[in-house]
């Protein structure tokens, strides 16, 4: 008969067990990447509900029913508690364990997996593989003369180093062997890398909590209320914080930086509760020193382990719950004190092998089962998102949910992958947040590097057109009017069209200079440049060949009509007034030349004589 003291408690303790959850979520969503944050929340929140509802549909009776041979449970599914109040009680603390077991994997696969298909895993966890095993290990603690058949053999786990942690970390290493490590996670080459949390004060966080709610996991496995409560959550305290001065000094002198690393030390603290739930009851003060110090060790070179086998393990949930579990079942065995072997009439070393069967029975069955029906659903519903959707991470891709970190990045890649900044986007701002803060700046920092790249392509813009064109007239250069002419040389002669030139130089040029100055002679030289392209056809080219010397391209045109326009060009020139004297009449004088199939050389040559028999026949006049 329980007392209403008993009551207390187990519920007491169902309820800070409970504290497992938010402690899970927060470490877990702490130690992965702010993109998939959201979605491991969504996942600790939902394995639990999950949970609790498989438990009761299914679990509980597979775990605590009617033993069928001592295999499995097989009475008190849909669990009522009619008249049966304590039923209820230990349903409320067996539920909150079920839910324990059922979370550790959404660590181990967090930032990958897809969410239906994890639902499912969650589903399958605390209906099936946490409560057949648990029967084998617990199945008496409900009904009298109902042990499992390991119970029977006198296997020992208090409140779950095996039954719990183990099973829960079983599950999750078939699940990382199937989805495969993150991206990046593993260079090509094979050497890891390490994908850092973003937030490991939240992590933190929720290990505070974990701890205060392992008082409640270790504590309430009493299910009554005795005096033995205090040593077990004291040895739960001793071994969970030699685990975490292991991790810390053991990370201080081996990791690679030679610092004691913050995810170490948090494991270690875990490790070190695992470690310890097998035993609390059994060992004492000193053997949980023990079973804190070795446990912090297994977690860290466990850590290391698994990455060198290329398993990726989020959160190092195999290390801490997996193998320190192991360590802690068979840790029982070495440390139990003398007085229960005596009361249970087994040597230490059979208790030891009886341990260690349990904990290998655990793992066959845990990770087999998982593995083979992880296989089947990953064959017909992939349990990995698409690549796109592990990039962009699942906080957006599986429950539509974005964030400033986010939008922050996304428009970071966005200006790296088309490297301009022109058309990157302006984040909008969360004002009175850091990250509102940083967003004001990355806006005002691309405002700023728009500005530069427009700017630098005005130059650029300006210096192509320096190439180009004469700087004093604004007409092309000789370099490119020559360019231009060879291009329609080549054209002429492919195409078999007219093409024709005029060379033309001003008459007595040096005499403005001398009379006006040499400002004037620039004007002139500006002003019919001017006059001249503005007058010519489209699709003639004019620039300047030297000095006062000046070239027209006219592609099909043939000789007399050349001729013509020669001889417009003259006369539109001899008419212009010049502001620096009244009257004054400035001439030119030219050469036209038609060919195709010339060589250019040949043609300007040409076009040079015929000038110069112009000069020598009177100037102002056009030969052919
Ligand atoms: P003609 O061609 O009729 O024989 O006589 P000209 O006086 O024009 O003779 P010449 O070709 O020898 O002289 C050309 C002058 O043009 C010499 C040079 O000082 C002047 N000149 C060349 N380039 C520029 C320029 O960019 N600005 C000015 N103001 N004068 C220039
Ligand atoms: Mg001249
Ligand atoms: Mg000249």
């Amino acid at each position: 008969m329980k007392n209403i003291a008993d009551y207390m408690w187990v519920i007491i303790s169902a309820m800070i067990v409970f504290l497992m959850q938010p402690g899970f979520m927060a470490l877990e969503t702490g130690m992965t990447r702010a993109k998939n944050s959201i979605n491991v929340a969504i996942k600790n929140m939902s394995d639990f509900i999950l949970s609790v509802a498989a438990f009761w549909f299914i679990g509980f009776g597979l775990m605590f029913g009617h033993s069928f041979h001592g295999i499995v449970g097989i009475s008190d599914f849909f669990a009522n508690f009619e008249q049966e109040d304590w039923k209820a009680a230990f349903f409320l603390f067996q539920a909150v364990f079920a839910g324990t077991a059922a979370t550790i994997d959404s660590g181990a696969v967090a930032e990958r997996a897809k969410f239906s298909t994890y639902l499912l895993m969650s589903f399958i966890t605390s209906a099936f593989i946490y409560p057949i095993f648990g029967h084998w290990a617990w199945g008496g603690y409900f009904y009298p003369d109902n042990a499992g058949w390991l119970e029977q053999m006198g296997f020992l786990d208090f409140a779950g180093s095996t039954v719990v942690h183990s099973i829960g970390a079983w599950v999750a290493l078939a699940g990382v062997i199937i989805i495969g490590p993150r991206l990046g996670r593993f260079s090509p080459d094979g050497k890891a890398k390490k994908i850092r949390g973003h937030n490991l004060v939240f992590a933190y966080f929720g290990v505070f909590i974990l701890f205060f709610a392992w008082f409640g996991f270790n504590g309430g496995s009493t299910l009554t209320a005795t005096t033995e409560i205090a040593d077990i959550v004291a040895n739960t305290m001793i071994s969970a914080s030699f685990g975490g001065i292991t991790g810390l000094f053991v990370s201080w002198k081996f990791s690679e930086n030679q610092l004691p690393e913050p995810e170490s030390i948090i494991n270690g603290i875990l490790g070190g509760l695992v470690g310890i739930t097998a035993g609390c009851y059994y060992v004492d003060a000193v053997g949980s020193l023990i079973i804190g110090v070795v446990s912090g060790l297994i977690v860290y070179f466990g850590t290391i382990l698994l990455e060198k086998l290329k398993l990726d393990d989020a959160v190092g949930a195999i290390p801490v719950h997996g193998f320190a579990g192991i360590w802690g079942t068979i840790a029982t065995g070495l440390f139990i004190k003398e007085h229960f072997l005596i009361e249970f009439g087994i040597t230490r070393s059979q208790q030891i092998l009886v341990q260690m069967l349990g904990s290998l029975s655990a793992f066959i069955w845990a990770f087999g089962v998982s593995f083979i029906l992880m296989k089947i659903i990953n064959h017909f519903h992939p349990m990995r998102v698409s690549l796109s959707h592990e990039e962009i991470g699942l906080n957006i891709a599986e429950h539509g949910a974005s964030t400033s970190i986010f939008e922050l990045s996304n428009s970071v890649r966005n200006i790296i992958e088309n490297r301009n900044f022109k058309t990157a986007s302006k984040i909008e701002v969360e004002f009175g947040t850091e990250i509102g803060e940083l967003t004001s700046y990355f806006n005002s920092m691309v405002d700023d590097l728009r500005e530069k790249e427009e700017a630098a392509e005005e130059a650029l813009k300006s210096l192509e057109h320096m190439a180009v064109t004469d700087g004093l007239t604004q007409i092309l250069n000789r370099k490119n009017i020559t360019e231009a002419l060879e291009k329609e040389i080549y054209i002429a002669s492919n195409y078999h069209s007219n093409l024709s030139i005029l060379l033309f130089d001003i008459d007595f040029f040096k005499k403005v200079n001398d009379q006006f100055g040499h400002l004037a002679g620039d004007q002139v030289l500006v002003d019919i440049s001017r006059n001249i392209q503005s007058s010519l056809r489209k699709s003639d080219y004019f620039g300047r060949y030297g000095g006062e010397e000046f070239l027209v391209v006219m592609p099909k045109t043939d000789l007399e009509t050349a001729y013509i326009i020669a001889n417009l060009i003259r006369e539109k020139i001899e008419k212009m007034v010049w502001s620096f004297c009244d009257g004054y009449m400035i001439t030119v004088s030219g050469g036209v030349v038609e060919g195709n199939g010339s060589d250019i050389n040949k043609m300007i040559q040409q076009a040079d004589n015929l000038l110069y028999t112009a000069k020598e026949r009177g100037r102002n006049q056009i030969q052919k």
